[in-house]
């Protein structure tokens, strides 16, 4: 899971804005304007017969500052990405 969706950045973030545009999410901001310091992206792939799929998480981040829920905060009754 993204450790971004626990972030107080989350919604200025240009490292989750990049995230957001990986797994075709609507954007939480149109203009990113924070820069993460050394931000760790895991990426999974995962095949079969039919497709391809390619999650992008940020597993570690220098900037991460807590804030608990704080994606689900910006939006209300919306299912949180994994
Ligand atoms: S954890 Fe790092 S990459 Fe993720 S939103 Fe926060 S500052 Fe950005």
């Amino acid at each position: 899971m993204c450790i971004c969706i626990h972030c107080q950045y989350v919604d200025s973030c240009v490292t989750y804005h990049a995230i957001e545009g990986q797994h075709q999410q609507p954007h939480l901001t149109d203009h990113p304007i924070f820069e993460p310091q050394n931000p760790t992206i895991n990426v999974n792939i995962r095949s079969s017969t039919e497709e391809i799929q390619i999650e992008w998480d940020v597993v570690g981040c220098d900037s991460f500052a807590q804030e608990q829920g704080k994606w689900a905060k910006l939006r209300p009754g919306e299912l949180i990405p994994t």
